[in-house]
């Protein structure tokens, strides 16, 4: 019998931690917690996500700064602002919506917010950091996904975990948390020679593929957790996952579904990152 992790339910139970420890900062430090949230353009599902990061500021407490600026921006203008934010005592993260308008190198203007301000866990300094086990920001899906298996009480210690993706803000980060729990990782990609044996070896499923229904039954060992990251439209434009969750659910010990698993995390763990930035600083 599967168990379906409720990211949704889960996500509201951190909020709300967050929400007293972000009261208490207030409290102890008399001073606000800053997230800068920077929008270039007019990208209408970049607009949606900065319209929930700004929801979930007021949700817990934090003060939110949003900056929207043109699609013609030049470089050198988000630099600008970039680095202001960067000095600014008041702001504890930067946030830069990705992607950038066409013209716009994303990798010089993420490169100006300082590690200890980056609350997206993009920067090299954070991954490097990450890799090494050391105190960093985490990126935030992944991070998500940790607090799942800590909340399921999953463990992870010398567990097989097969992660499907290499991206730098989900499988990569995933791949090093797990390893830095203690897991035997495979990293799966578009290059992998036998993805379903290699799949077919995970007591811990990880996909993040972003190609709808992607990881079928055959390819999931009875018995594995199963986390699925994707988020794709079906063939009738329905929200869904990398997994095949109606039929790999039985297979399953934990799944998570989608809509209302990793989805509703990412948001919150960035919350997360921004209070734990501002404990930082003080
Ligand atoms: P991405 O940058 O496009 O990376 C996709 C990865 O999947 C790549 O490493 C690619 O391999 C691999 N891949 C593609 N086709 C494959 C195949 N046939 N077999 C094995 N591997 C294959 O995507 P992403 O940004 O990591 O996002 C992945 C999914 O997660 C998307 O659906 C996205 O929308 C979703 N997502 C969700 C959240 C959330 O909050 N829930 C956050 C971020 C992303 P190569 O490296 O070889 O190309």
């Amino acid at each position: 019998m599967y168990k379906i992790i409720d990211g949704k339910a889960l996500s509201a139970e951190i909020r709300r931690e967050i929400k007293e420890k972000v009261s208490a900062f207030k409290e102890k430090y008399k001073k606000e917690i800053g997230l800068a949230v920077v929008l270039v353009g007019d990208n209408q599902a970049s607009q949606v996500y900065v319209r929930n990061k700004i929801r979930a500021c007021e949700e817990v407490g934090i003060k939110s700064y949003a900056y929207y600026l043109p699609k013609e921006t030049k470089q050198s203008e988000l630099n600008e602002l970039i680095s202001g934010l960067a000095a600014d005592k008041n702001i504890n993260g930067i946030l830069v919506q990705l992607p950038l308008p066409a013209g716009l190198d994303s990798e010089s203007a993420l490169k100006l917010i300082p590690r200890e301000k980056d609350v997206d866990g993009f920067s090299a300094e954070n991954i490097g950091q990450l890799c090494m086990n050391g105190e960093s920001l985490v990126a935030c899906t992944p991070n998500g996904v940790m607090q799942m298996f800590k909340h399921e009480n999953i463990g992870l210690k010398g567990k097989r975990a097969v992660v499907v993706g290499r991206s730098n803000i989900v499988g990569r980060p995933m791949a090093m948390l797990l390893l830095n729990a203690d897991a035997t990782v495979t990293v799966c990609h578009s290059k992998t020679v036998d993805l379903k044996a290699e799949c077919l070896k995970a007591d811990i499923l990880v996909a993040a593929i972003g190609k709808a229904k992607f990881i079928t039954a055959d390819m999931v060992k009875e018995g594995a957790v199963v986390i699925d990251v994707g988020m794709n439209r079906d063939e009738n434009g329905k929200l869904c996952g990398d997994v095949d969750f109606e039929n790999v659910k039985d297979k399953c010990s934990y799944i998570t579904p989608v809509p209302g698993g990793v989805g509703p995390m990412t948001i919150t763990m960035l919350m997360y990152n921004t209070l734990i930035a501002a404990e930082r600083a003080v």
